[in-house]
């Protein structure tokens, strides 16, 4: 039986809920808060809620945006021929931080993860494809930008097989990337020259 009462033991638990977050760091983070204004508070709760009332996917990308198209898919700079598949948003933001790459993205929510039970229905390869066959604009070259794991090659090895169907260029970064590596844990030099020396698959 908990010692706290029951307000904060509820917010201690949402706390440990989180990845990386156990008991006891829970519990400082909550009496952080305890010593935080009132306002500041509320602030943080009305922070909270935004995610789940206003949060979306990109109608395009599958990204989050709170607009309906995301910022990038609608900046007329940017090269909409050309999509970088991505397994997870965080890998499109360390993309986005080597300010290397001048077209859009797809976000697929997941890699393909057979001992997870992930099949290629439960990831967004089918928005990807409808996006290619809608043709507007024609998509000239798709580049997997996907993790150096064995989930990310097995996603890649079924987009490459996939996409043959399609008048397009199918490239891969990687190269570069140490192998077992997630992108959004690599640096931006490295995934700049992964980027720069894609190859055609
Ligand atoms: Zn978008």
């Amino acid at each position: 039986m908990s010692s706290l009462p029951p307000s904060i033991q509820n917010l201690v638990d949402h706390f440990t809920a989180l990845p990386g977050i156990g008991p006891k760091t829970a519990e400082k983070l909550v009496f952080f808060l305890l010593r935080t204004p009132a306002k500041d508070l509320h602030d943080f709760g009305a922070a909270l809620a935004s995610l789940a009332d206003n949060v979306t996917l990109c109608v395009q990308c599958q990204n989050f945006t709170d607009t309906a198209r995301c910022s990038i898919c609608s900046n007329p700079r940017r090269d909409q021929g050309t999509i970088c598949v991505v397994a997870d948003p965080l890998d499109l933001i360390a993309l986005e931080e080597t300010h290397n790459f001048r077209g859009v993205y797809h976000v697929l929510g997941h890699n393909i993860n057979p001992l997870e039970g992930i099949t290629p229905n439960d990831i967004r390869i089918k928005e990807l494809i409808a996006r290619i066959q809608r043709r507007e604009p024609p998509i000239k070259e798709i580049i997997l930008g996907l993790d150096a794991n064995n989930e990310g090659e097995t996603t890649s090895m079924y987009l490459a097989r996939l996409l043959k169907a399609y008048p397009l260029t199918v490239t891969r970064i990687g190269k570069g990337l140490p192998q077992g590596s997630d992108m959004e844990y690599a640096d931006s030099v490295t995934l700049s020259n992964a980027l720069l020396g894609r190859r055609e698959i």
